[in-house]
């Protein structure tokens, strides 16, 4: 059975439809979307986080009102201590997050910390991370 095809707006290619993303009226194929990301991320990393802050926002119906300025990015995450930067391990790399998860992507609730540390934190609060940590230490001691 012939797989429907399709032309990318970008790289002029046709492609079979799994090569662009599902659910979504896209004319670029995701080899090209990856491509893109990529280019943002090197000309400008804040205005990449600050851009993917915006559509998460909006995907889930969430305020996102901060600007560029809201955006610092420290020489080291200042949760696990390890030096931030954009190449190399994706665990180093800046992520924008939020300091309390329940509210939006305002003025004072962001911070830059570690894509680590991102991931690590999840969208835990900061009591449970403080009893997943009180647990940790109790359960397998302190180094
Ligand atoms: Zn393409």
């Amino acid at each position: 059975m012939d797989e429907a095809l399709k032309t990318c707006a970008i790289c002029g290619v046709e492609k079979p439809l799994s090569k662009f993303r599902k659910n979504r009226k896209t004319r670029k194929c995701m080899a090209c979307e990856s491509q893109r990301d990529k280019n943002r991320r090197k000309a400008d990393y804040r205005a990449y986080m600050l851009e993917v802050a915006r559509t998460r926002a909006k995907a889930v119906g969430r305020e996102c009102s901060i600007t560029l300025d809201d955006i610092v990015v420290p020489t080291h995450c200042p949760l696990l201590g390890i030096p931030l930067r954009l190449s190399g391990d994706r665990g180093h790399r800046p992520s924008l997050d939020r300091k309390d998860n329940a509210i939006d992507y305002v003025k004072g609730n962001v911070f830059v910390i570690s894509q680590r540390a991102n991931s690590l934190k999840g969208g835990l609060s900061v009591e449970q991370l403080a009893m997943f940590a009180h647990n940790l230490l109790a359960y397998i001691g302190k180094p």
